[in-house]
């Protein structure tokens, strides 16, 4: 399966691609975590990233479209992927249309978790007290806004794009975190498959 979590950061994009990937071993794709990792790394793409990150902007189209390209052809993402962070604006979704076509591959769905903004900064305070070995450089209310900012200029608009194209489906991210992965599970369609996989094992109609 290959699937897109798109929702404003706090959203609970990762803590839910975690969880998918635990249970269905779709591997979680997360942007931001490959370039916190090259910063950490004080790799080039690092270097070039790490100020653009911690004010709250987007880092280069060029630079994200190529981490993805490189990863989404590894062999563990043969299985599926599930893309966290990415797209974040219509040239990157554009591009990664052209790269699916490409290996004539196809996304499966684009899962939209729907929160509002007052709830968002409420979750990040509580994301970055809670964090072991400090806050990330972006979770303060400075680079917070310009992150919700840059959200809903640059990366809302693919709700309208893939709703387009057919693949949206949207669930109610302010919900508690197990109501929100059973929401996912539902527009997906896997409550289902695990449900008859479960009864045919099981023996029980
Ligand atoms: P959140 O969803 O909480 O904002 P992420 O970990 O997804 O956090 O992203 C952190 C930062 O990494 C972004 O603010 C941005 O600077 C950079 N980043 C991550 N993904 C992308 C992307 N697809 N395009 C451009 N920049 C990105």
């Amino acid at each position: 399966m290959r699937l897109i979590l798109l929702g404003p950061p706090g959203a609970g994009k990762g803590t839910q691609a975690k969880r998918l990937e635990d249970k269905y071993g779709f591997i979680q794709l997360s942007t931001g975590d490959m370039l916190r990792a090259a910063v950490a790394a004080g790799s080039d793409i690092g270097k070039q990233a790490e100020t653009i990150m911690a004010r709250g902007d987007l880092v280069p189209n060029e630079i994200v479209v190529g981490i993805i390209a490189e990863r989404i052809s590894q062999p563990d993402a043969a299985k599926g992927y599930i893309l966290d962070g990415f797209p974040r604006n219509v040239p990157q979704a554009e591009a990664l249309d052209a790269m699916l076509e490409g290996r004539g591959a196809k996304l499966d769905a684009v899962v939209e978790l729907e929160v509002d903004d007052g709830i968002l900064l409420q979750r990040i305070e509580t994301r970055a007290a809670e964090t072991v070995g400090g806050p990330r450089a972006d979770d303060n209310a400075e680079a917070l806004a310009k992150r919700l900012k840059v959200y809903h200029e640059q990366t809302a608009p693919l709700v309208a794009y893939y709703k387009g194209k057919g693949t949206l489906r949207s669930v109610d991210g302010m919900k508690d975190m197990d109501e929100v992965t059973r929401q996912i599970e539902a527009v997906l369609g896997l409550s289902n498959k695990k449900g008859n996989w479960l009864k045919r094992l099981t023996g029980k109609k």
